[in-house]
């Protein structure tokens, strides 16, 4: 891995105050602990949880003043005003989260946004001081067609002027590939690898800086997350199912910081 590591927990649509309070504490006292090379994991990785918006407040108040940013998973592109049921970046600025997630493939699938809604948003969220992180990926069919690239190229393209202007710090751009979230396949090393390495290219061809940093999401698990992060290009994981177990989050997260130390990626 390149710069510094990012891992992101997307919590989706799962639990209660209760499981959250837990959750968090478990994820808190484990990422304090020191691991090898005797550094706190958070000296060695930016971490971020994603829980759903009733969980945010909550999550602010128990991780406020730690290295553990809070995130959401989606954000309304308009300002403040009258649309009801949406969440504002603004808001979210306001309540103290620094990410959101834009553009998962279950907000693109199941709800219907598109390439230029996602862009709004992210536009929207970096507008509010927010950072976002944008997941592009290809479906199982698409991958099949032989379609993978030019549908990443489609979705990257709408996000150019935001590429070109936006501070690398706070834009992130996350490939998941849809046949890998949620289904226990995850992308091998090399599959995550070449489509790193391509949508690093259009990144550069739209004028980002080489600082973006580009997550692998799509079935991480604490078995196959050093391989994955080990790719050269891979900065970091978006997890979701795996992020709502302390254990397995905190084996991830001890994952990217062993692939952050080693001296150089699989390519
Ligand atoms: C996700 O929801 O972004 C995701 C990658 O899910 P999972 O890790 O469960 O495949």
């Amino acid at each position: 891995m390149g710069p510094r590591p990012l891992v992101v927990g997307n919590w989706k649509m799962n639990g209660t105050v209760a499981f959250a309070g837990a959750l968090l504490a478990d994820l808190l006292a484990g990422l304090r602990e020191a691991s090898e090379p005797g550094t706190p994991l958070l000296r060695q990785l930016e971490v971020a949880v994603c829980p759903p918006y009733p969980y945010l407040a909550l999550a602010r108040e128990r991780l406020v003043g730690t290295a553990v940013a809070v995130g959401a998973q989606t954000v309304c592109a308009q300002g403040d005003g009258a649309y009801t049921g949406e969440v504002s970046a603004a808001m979210l600025a306001d309540l103290g989260c620094a990410w959101v997630i834009v553009g998962h493939s279950e907000r693109r699938s199941l709800f219907g946004e598109d390439d230029a809604q996602v862009a709004a948003k992210a536009a929207s969220a970096l507008g509010a001081g927010l950072g976002a992180i944008v997941c592009v990926g290809e479906t199982l069919a698409e991958r099949e067609r032989g379609a993978a690239e030019s549908v990443l190229a489609r979705q990257l393209a709408v996000l150019s002027a935001l590429l070109a202007s936006a501070d690398p710090a706070r834009l992130v751009i996350a490939y998941e590939p849809v046949w890998a979230i949620g289904t226990g396949r995850s992308a091998s090393p090399q599959q995550a690898g070449e489509m790193h390495a391509f949508i690093r290219a259009r990144l550069t061809a739209h004028g980002a800086s080489g600082a973006v940093r580009l997550l692998y999401g799509g079935s991480v698990k604490p078995d196959n997350a050093e391989a994955l992060f080990s790719v050269a290009g891979i900065d970091g994981g978006l997890i979701g199912g795996a992020s709502l177990k302390a254990a397995d989050f905190l084996d991830i997260c001890r994952a990217a910081a062993r692939a952050a130390r080693a001296p150089s990626g699989v390519h």
